[in-house]
């Protein structure tokens, strides 16, 4: 039996990308799927997919928007058993939306980067990192991005708020180090997913122009590395992880 078989992984952003599949690296290791995000009917869709390729598996979907903290309290406080106890959660929601120059950027989009990317993965260990300390068990484990190592021209706000994903898994860390619950942070390049287009409101032209002459990683190559990084022995914590695609400096 593998480490993660019947153990609770809570994803936040499971409805597309990274977060989708996450869940379905997860469900091959036969762990129990707390699988959260705005759209439901796409979390709905997934629970279906994995609970019938997997008959070990339970899946529970949960409407969730993770700035919204009595939306995080009411789903938490009402997991039903086998879903209570989660061992590992995987704070992946987040994104960006209108890379502009900063004197342009709106306070509407400040507000989604820093509440999403920055708040909301806060409120989501806050709820669930306690429960880890009392069962002696756990794993945190966010994501990053390249963006949170560097800056680059008309990312500020995104920058800025991986830069702080990055400083909080580290104080995180420090203030768990007594125990046996791990951080870790997974940091991305360029992955091709609906974030592509997302962070260019829309613009395939300007997404497409990205990945010219390349070839991005996939939402697949991000979970296995999630996954593995889960998997390790309790005493092995995978701190800060950079995964690039090979063709990207
Ligand atoms: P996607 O746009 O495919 O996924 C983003 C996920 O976040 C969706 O499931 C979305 O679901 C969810 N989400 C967004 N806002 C909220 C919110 N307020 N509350 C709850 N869920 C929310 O992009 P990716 O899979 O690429 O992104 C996943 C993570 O990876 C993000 O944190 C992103 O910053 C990071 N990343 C991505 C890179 C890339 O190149 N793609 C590179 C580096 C990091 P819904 O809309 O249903 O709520």
């Amino acid at each position: 039996m593998g480490r993660l078989q019947g153990k609770v992984v809570f994803i936040t952003g499971a409805s597309s990308g990274i977060g989708e599949a996450c869940a379905r690296e997860f469900a091959k290791e036969g762990a129990h799927l707390v699988l959260t995000a705005r759209r439901l009917d796409r979390l709905e869709a997934l629970k279906q997919e994995l609970t019938q390729a997997h008959s070990d598996v339970q899946v529970l979907a949960a409407q969730l928007d993770v700035r919204d903290k009595i939306q995080i309290k009411n789903v938490v406080d009402s997991l039903p058993a086998p879903f209570k106890d989660v061992h590992v959660l995987v704070n992946n929601a987040g994104g960006a939306i209108g890379l502009d120059d900063l004197v342009d950027v709106s306070e509407e989009d400040i507000d989604f980067m820093l509440n999403t990317n920055v708040k909301g993965l806060v409120f989501v260990t806050q709820a669930l990192v306690p429960g880890m300390i009392e069962r002696q068990a756990g794993h945190v484990i966010n994501v990053g991005s390249i963006a949170g190592k560097e800056a680059y021209s008309q990312g500020s706000i995104y920058c800025a708020a991986k830069h702080a994903v990055g400083a909080i898994t580290k104080s995180l860390m420090i203030e768990l180090v007594d125990t046996p619950v791990n951080v870790s942070c997974i940091c991305p390049g360029l992955v091709d997913t609906e974030f592509s287009t997302v962070r260019f409101r829309g613009d395939k032209d300007k997404a497409d122009n990205v990945y010219k002459g390349m070839q991005p990683l996939v939402a697949q190559d991000i979970a296995e590395i999630i996954v593995f990084t889960a998997n390790r022995p309790p005493h092995v914590q995978i701190a800060d992880l950079l995964v690039f695609p090979s063709a990207q400096a």
